[in-house]
């Protein structure tokens, strides 16, 4: 029997889970493939139901169906239920358990890295799913420091209020004292996928110390990422992430460890592909 597993969101044609995925599947000769599964928002239900069929595996989930997956499982791991988002199903048997790993897959490219999070100051841009996994992530981490500043300022004091850290901004002028003491940068609003869209003016990032790090969550090439390397800042985009992220996924579904180097060189040349380099 050909196993499944696959990614459930609205649209799914862009994404590069299928790419690196597979890859990782063949590389360990598991006999399963990933498929992608867009659903819109009214056969979502049926679709959850779906994954109860003997062949499937489990599924990863995107926008927009994160938060509401949540409510459709049995059960929900701690860090799912912290960050208030399911972004992988796994199937036990005939239960449905919901998982989080986008705060795992933030975190994996930092660790490399060898960045003392417990000890930097982190300035978060966005209130939405990905800012409250970065959120879950960075106090895992120990990290104490954390301003979150985002275009609806209600958003952020909500995310301030629940985890009990940080304080709130709006993504105006008030933010430009704070970045002159930022270490950590990162951007987990939804703007930089055209390609110039950017949350704050860009040269704002000259107030930066020297050694901070710029990470946009976003998988390709941002203005907010070209500026920051101009100026001499590190800058980080969110490949390693989504393929970290999709790597746990993988080690829960299949209790494997996934060859990462090789999900890492696949998604990368898809990206390439679709967006052109980077750096
Ligand atoms: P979301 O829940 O829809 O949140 C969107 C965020 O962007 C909100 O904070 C929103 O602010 C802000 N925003 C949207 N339009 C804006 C605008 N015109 N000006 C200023 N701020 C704006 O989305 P999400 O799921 O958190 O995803 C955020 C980003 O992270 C996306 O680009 C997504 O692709 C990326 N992501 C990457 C990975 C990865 O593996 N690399 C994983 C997860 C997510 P308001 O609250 O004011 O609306």
């Amino acid at each position: 029997m050909t196993l499944r597993v696959g990614l459930i969101g609205f649209p799914v044609e862009h994404s590069l889970s299928p790419v690196f995925q597979q890859v990782a599947l063949d590389a360990l000769g598991i006999p399963a493939r990933y498929e992608l599964w867009p659903t819109p928002p009214a056969e979502l239900q049926q679709r959850v139901a779906s994954l109860r069929a003997p062949s499937t595996v489990g599924a990863n989930v995107t926008v927009p169906h994160k938060e509401a997956v949540a409510q459709l499982v049995d059960e929900l791991a701690p860090r799912a239920r912290r960050v208030g988002a399911v972004n992988t199903v796994i199937v036990r048997g005939q239960r449905l358990l919901g998982d989080n790993t986008d705060a795992p897959g933030f975190l994996f490219p930092l660790r490399e890295r060898g960045l003392p999070l417990a000890d930097f100051r982190v300035t978060l841009l966005g209130a939405g799913g990905a800012a409250r996994a970065v959120i879950v992530a960075l106090l895992d981490q120990g990290c104490r420091h954390l301003t979150i500043a985002n275009r609806t300022p209600e958003r952020a004091r909500q995310l301030v209020a629940e985890f009990g850290i940080g304080h709130a901004l709006t993504l105006g002028p008030e933010l430009l004292t704070v970045l002159g003491e930022t270490d950590l940068l990162v951007n987990a609003t939804s703007l930089g996928w055209d390609g110039r869209a950017s949350p704050i003016p860009l040269d704002w990032l000259g107030q930066l110390p020297p050694h901070a790090f710029v990470y946009d969550l976003t998988y390709r090439e941002t203005p907010l990422l070209a500026t920051a390397r101009q100026l001499g800042r590190a800058a980080l985009d969110g490949l390693e992430m989504l393929v970290a992220q999709g790597a746990e996924s993988f080690r829960l579904w299949f209790e494997r460890e996934p060859p990462f180097d090789l999900m890492l060189r696949a998604a990368q040349e898809a990206r390439a592909h679709r967006f052109g380099t980077i750096g």
